[in-house]
C-alpha cells in the first residue's frame, strides 16, 4: 500500500494511492470524512451531558471520543480501513447493548438510527458477511430488549439516565448526518466506479478494433511482400534462365577457349544471381510459415553423396581436400523424411566450408548414433580449417542477412541468407544447430535428426549408363513442349536441335491438349506457369483423356519455381518427373529418357 503517510500526517492525500481500487479509495475517505464528524458530533454532546451530570454517558462519550480520536490517527498513518470498520462496528454495537440495558432501558429514535447506522455502515464498509453480521447482532439487541419488556416490565438496580431535550436533538441530528453522508458517498462511488468501467471497457474496446486493424493491415502488408516478392523473383528468374540456358548451349557448341572461358564466367554469375534469387524467395516462403515438410522414402548415403558430388569439384578447385565419412549402418537403410530440405541444409553448410577455407580441409560426417529398430538417429557434421568465426558473432551469424564481417561481403559475397534459412528450418523441425568455431582454425557446424526406418531395403544402384550415349536413339522421338515464353521456346529448339530432335510447340495447356486429342507424341514437357491453363491442371487433364496410350504418355515438369514443395504438387497432379530451370542439359536427357525407356 502506502507509506508516504509519517505518524504526525492527517491528511487524506497521502493514504490513498493508485493501487487502491475507487471502491477502497471511497472507503478510506468515507471513514476520513465520517471519522471528523462523529469527532464533532460526540464532543458536541459531551459538552452537554458534562453539564447535565450524567456520570454513564459522559463515561461512555468520553471513551468514544478518544476512540475516534485514535481511529483517525491510524487511518492517517496506515489506511487500515477494514481493521478500522471493525473496530467501529463493535464499538457500536457496545454502544447499542449499553443504551437499551443500562444508560436509558428502552428503544428509542437514537437505537433505531444507530442499528440502520450499523446495517449501512457494516455493508458499504466489509461487505455481505459482515454487513449480516453486524446487523443480526444489533438487531438481536433490540429484538430481544424489546421481548422482554412485552412480557414483564424491564428493571434492573440501575437508574436509566435522562438526558434533556438537546442532547437529544443533537444526537439525533449528528446520526441522520452521518446516515445522509455515508449513503451519499457511497452511491457516489459506486456510480463513479461504474462509469469507470464503462470508460475502461469503452476504451478496450476501441483498443481492439485499432488492434485488430493493426493486424490485418501487418498481414496484408506481409502478403502484399510474399507476393511482390515471389512475383519479381519469377520475373528475375525467368530471364535469369534464359541467361543460363544460353550459356550451356554456347557450350555445347564448342566454343574457342578464350570464348569458353568467358562464357563460363557468364554462367557462373547467371547462376550465382540465381541462387541469391533463390535463397530470399525461400527465405520468405519460411518466414511466412508456409513450409511444409515431405515425408518420402530415400537413402541418406545416395542423397550425401549427390548433394556432395558438385561440392566435391568446387573443393577441388580451390586444393582443398574433400572427404565425406557416411556412416556403413547406413548403407542398405530406406529412411523417411525430407530429401530435398535435407540436401538444401547439407549443400548450405558445405558451400560456407568451402567458401571461406583458403587451405586445408573440409570433412563431412555422417554418423548413426543410435539405431533402434524403427527409427534412426543421424549426426551430420560439416567441419572445416576456414577462417573461423569470433566467438561474438556464433550467434549473430544465423541472423538474416547478416555476416561476420563487411569484409566477408567484399572478400567471399553472399546474402546471409544461407545460415538463417538452414537455422528456420531446423528449428521447424524442432532441431537446433551446434557451432564450434576458432578464429583462423576452422570451423565446426552440427546437427542431430531423427528417422524414421522403413522395413525394405536400399539396393544400390548401378550406375547409370550416360545419357548421352543413347541420344541417337532419341532423335525419332516426338516431343511435345508446353511453354509460354518465347526465349524458352527458343532455348529449347536449339537445345533439342542439338540432339537432332524437332519438337512441337503448344503456347500453353489449353493448346497442348488440343494438340494432344489431335497428334500423336511419346512424351510431353510441361511448363508451370502458363496463361489460359497451367502445367497442373493440363496434366490433370491429359491423364482424363479416354484414349488410355494418350492418357498415360510420360509428362515431364519444367519449373521455374525455386520453391522446394513444387515435387509433392508435381506428382499430386499425374506427371512423372520434373526438371527446375535452369537444368543442366545432361539431366533432362536423362530423365526423358529414362521414362521413354519405361513407357
Ligand atoms: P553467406 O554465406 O551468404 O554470407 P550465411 O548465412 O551462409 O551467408 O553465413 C553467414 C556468415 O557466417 C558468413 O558471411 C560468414 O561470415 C559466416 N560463416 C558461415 N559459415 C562459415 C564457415 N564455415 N567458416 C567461417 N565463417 C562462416
Amino acid at each position: 500500500m502506502t507509506n508516504k503517510a509519517g505518524f504526525f500526517n492527517l491528511s487524506i492525500n497521502k493514504v490513498l494511492s493508485d493501487d487502491q481500487s475507487i471502491l477502497d479509495q471511497a472507503r478510506i475517505r468515507l471513514l476520513y470524512y465520517g471519522l471528523v464528524l462523529v469527532f464533532f458530533a460526540i464532543a458536541a454532546l459531551l459538552s452537554n451531558l458534562y453539564y447535565q451530570d450524567q456520570p454513564i454517558l459522559t463515561i461512555m462519550a468520553s471513551a468514544l471520543l478518544i476512540a475516534s480520536a485514535m481511529f483517525f490517527k491510524l487511518l492517517t498513518f496506515k489506511p487500515r480501513w477494514k481493521f478500522i470498520s471493525h473496530g467501529l462496528l463493535v464499538l457500536a454495537t457496545i454502544v447499542n447493548l449499553g443504551d437499551v440495558y443500562l444508560i436509558f432501558q428502552t428503544v428509542n429514535i437514537i437505537t433505531v438510527q444507530m442499528v440502520i447506522l450499523v446495517i449501512i455502515f457494516s455493508f458499504y464498509m466489509l461487505g455481505q458477511a459482515y454487513g449480516l453480521f453486524y446487523s443480526i447482532i444489533n438487531l438481536g439487541v433490540v429484538l430481544v430488549f424489546l421481548t422482554l419488556q412485552y412480557n414483564h416490565p424491564y428493571v434492573i438496580d440501575l437508574k436509566p439516565e435522562q438526558v434533556d431535550q438537546s442532547t437529544i436533538i443533537i444526537a439525533i441530528f449528528a446520526n441522520f448526518l452521518l446516515l445522509m453522508y455515508i449513503h451519499g458517498h457511497f452511491s457516489n462511488a459506486f456510480y463513479k466506479n461504474i462509469k469507470q468501467l464503462k470508460r475502461t471497457s469503452d476504451e478496450r474496446g476501441d483498443l481492439n478494433i485499432k488492434l485488430e486493424n493493426a493486424i490485418e493491415k501487418a498481414e496484408k502488408s506481409s502478403q502484399a511482400k510474399s507476393e511482390f516478392l515471389a512475383t519479381m523473383s519469377h520475373e528475375v528468374r525467368t530471364p535469369l534462365n534464359a541467361v543460363i540456358g544460353m550459356s550451356n548451349l554456347l557450350l555445347m557448341s564448342s566454343p574457342r577457349n578464350d570464348q569458353k572461358e568467358n562464357l563460363e564466367i557468364l554462367k557462373f554469375s547467371a547462376s550465382n544471381l540465381l541462387a541469391i534469387v533463390n535463397d530470399v524467395l525461400d527465405f520468405n516462403k519460411i518466414e511466412s510459415g508456409r513450409v511444409v515438410f515431405e515425408n518420402t522414402s530415400f537413402n541418406l548415403v545416395e542423397l550425401m553423396q549427390n548433394v556432395c558430388g558438385a561440392q566435391k569439384i568446387k573443393a577441388k578447385e580451390k586444393a582443398l581436400t574433400f572427404s565425406l565419412d557416411i556412416d556403413s549402418a547406413l548403407n542398405e537403410k530406406v529412411l523417411f523424411g525430407d530429401p530435398t530440405r535435407i540436401s538444401q541444409i547439407v549443400f548450405n553448410l558445405v558451400s560456407n566450408a568451402i567458401k571461406f577455407t583458403k587451405q586445408g580441409n573440409i570433412w563431412i560426417k555422417v554418423a548413426c548414433v543410435e539405431d533402434r529398430h524403427n527409427t534412426i538417429t543421424v549426426n551430420f557434421s560439416v567441419k572445416d580449417t576456414g577462417i573461423g568465426i569470433a566467438p561474438d558473432n556464433l550467434d549473430t551469424i544465423f541472423e538474416p542477412f547478416a555476416q561476420e564481417s563487411i569484409t566477408s561481403t567484399r572478400q567471399y559475397g553472399g546474402t546471409g541468407l544461407g545460415l538463417a534459412i538452414v537455422k528456420r528450418l531446423l528449428e521447424l523441425q524442432g532441431l537446433k544447430m551446434d557451432v564450434h568455431s576458432k578464429i583462423d582454425q576452422g570451423s565446426e557446424f552440427s546437427f542431430t535428426m531423427e528417422f524414421p526406418v522403413s522395413t525394405e531395403t536400399h539396393a544400390l544402384e548401378a550406375e547409370a549408363e550416360p545419357a548421352i550415349k543413347a541420344k541417337n536413339s532419341l532423335s525419332s522421338l516426338r516431343v511435345l513442349i508446353a511453354e509460354d515464353n518465347m526465349v524458352n521456346v527458343m532455348l529449347m529448339k536449339k537445345l533439342f536441335s542439338k540432339w537432332n530432335m524437332t519438337p512441337t510447340i503448344a503456347e500453353n495447356g489449353e493448346s497442348a491438349i488440343q494438340m494432344m486429342q489431335y497428334g500423336n507424341f511419346d512424351i510431353i514437357l510441361m511448363d508451370l506457369q502458363m496463361p489460359v491453363l497451367n502445367g497442373f491442371d493440363a496434366a490433370m487433364e491429359i491423364r482424363k483423356m479416354p484414349d488410355t496410350k494418350k492418357a498415360n504418355i510420360p509428362i515431364i515438369a519444367l519449373t521455374a519455381s525455386a520453391l522446394f514443395d513444387i515435387r509433392e504438387r508435381v506428382f499430386n497432379s499425374g506427371m512423372n518427373d520434373y526438371v527446375s530451370k535452369p537444368f543442366k542439359p545432361e539431366d533432362l536427357l536423362q530423365k526423358i529418357q529414362n521414362l521413354v525407356m519405361l513407357a
